[in-house]
């Protein structure tokens, strides 16, 4: 029996996450762009209208401003991508286990076993409704029997689109296509490609294979394969830790920091964002680092690695504390700007290949105070649970850090 492989992948992600966070840039040019203070003035990614006067991802506000006036430019909001790309892969995975993530906007389903009835298209268009009455988002999918196909079918027709590609149908809708549309073809090889006469699909489809074989040897007749639709690569499941590599938590505080004491409330504060993430993410961390950013713009990091993979704020606070007093003297350094803390070497919380450390006991107990914490805080709301050290006269975020700035989710 053929496979049967979906490629789902969120339109314009970014810019559409921006829009289901504010409404009212739902019907404006949009681009999110780095910060222009930080010299990162840099086009992330844009929405369609954007994109239809010529916005460019990758250009400077600058230059994509010239072509769009209009132009609304937005900060990225790395967080909320995170928690979006999860809240789609869960509607995903009410079809299938099978779920590969390629980049954080992008999925491969295998849903060749999936218990729900109805043809590919339905089940496509199905999973294309649930996450926009549900997200607010939209996807096009590509429906076909192989990875590569899946995906240049989901570039075909967008946004909010299932586009189907069958062995019967192929030759119209696959083989007029230019070779470079197909995974794994880069510029270079589209230009070898073209020194034999090959530039669409469907001459790479009907290709001699030992004239390919003899150009780019193995992979050759992998690409030809590739080009038929025949390619039969699995869909791997992977975790999110394949996507997300880091997560971390900053903030420029209102004043300059200037003792260890102050230091010590913002690392902890900011630990508390960093772990109340891991844990919705279902993430453990085995490195921290921190990152200080003096009040003259020069910065100054460290890391460390952590004997066991944690998602507790308490664990990767103390790192973090630790690391700044090895790299910060506040009697002979400049006073602090901008605190980051972040956490790496990222591991599922149900990996079973996690080490088991003497402190084990000790690591689950926090975690499991924590976790508590995480259901009180649902409930209740961010600020009815914190630490006795950041309790006394007013609270860190009152007196340094702009609330705004430390909310790990909204509401
Ligand atoms: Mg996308």
């Amino acid at each position: 029996m053929d496979r049967l492989i979906l490629h789902c992948d969120l339109n314009n992600f970014y810019a559409s996450v921006e829009c289901v966070l504010n409404p009212d840039l739902a019907d404006k040019y949009i681009a999110v762009c780095g910060s222009i203070d930080d010299r990162h003035g840099i086009v992330l990614a844009k929405n369609y209208k954007a994109k239809s006067m010529g916005v460019k991802t990758g250009e400077t506000v600058w230059e994509a401003k010239q072509k769009c006036p209009d132009l609304v430019t937005v900060r990225p909001h790395g967080e909320y991508y995170v928690f979006y790309s999860l809240r789609v892969r869960e509607i995903y995975s009410r079809y299938t286990d099978l779920i590969e993530a390629f980049g954080i906007d992008e999925c491969w389903l295998d849903i060749t076993n999936c218990k729900h009835s109805g043809s590919p298209q339905q089940i496509a268009d199905r999973i294309r409704n649930e996450v926009r009455e549900q997200t607010g988002l939209t996807i096009s999918v590509g429906v076909a029997c192989s990875k590569v196909y899946a995906k240049l079918g989901s570039d075909l027709k967008k946004p909010d689109a299932t586009t189907v590609i069958t062995r019967e149908n192929r030759e119209q809708v696959v083989y007029p296509l230019p070779v470079s549309d197909l995974l794994m073809i880069g510029p270079k090889t589209t230009n070898k490609l073209f020194n034999l006469g090959i530039t669409t699909i469907g001459e790479l489809a009907n290709a001699d294979e030992q004239l390919l074989k003899r150009y780019f040897g193995i992979v050759g007749p992998q690409m030809r394969n590739n080009a038929r639709g025949e390619d039969n690569s699995a869909v791997r499941p992977n975790g999110l830790e394949r996507t997300i590599k880091s997560v971390g938590h900053g903030t420029t505080t209102r004043v300059d920091t200037s003792t260890l004491t102050v230091a010590k409330k913002v690392i902890y504060t900011l630990s508390e964002m960093v772990a109340t993430r891991l844990r919705r993410y279902h993430l453990k961390a085995s490195s921290v680092h921190i990152d200080l950013r003096f009040n003259d713009l020069t910065h100054r990091s460290h890391q460390c690695s952590l004997t066991t993979p944690t998602f507790s704020a308490g664990f990767i606070a103390d790192a973090a504390y630790c690391l700044t007093k090895q790299i910060w003297n506040p009697s002979k350094d400049l006073p602090i700007r901008t605190i980051t803390v972040s956490t790496t070497k990222l591991s599922g919380t149900c990996d079973c290949g996690e080490q088991v450390s003497f402190f084990e006991h000790v690591s689950r107990k926090q975690e499991k105070i924590e976790q508590t914490v995480d259901s009180i805080r649902h409930k209740y709301g961010f600020g009815s649970m914190t630490r006795a050290l950041l309790l006394e006269n007013n609270s860190v975020v009152d007196k340094y850090c702009n609330e705004e700035d430390l909310l790990p989710f909204r509401r």
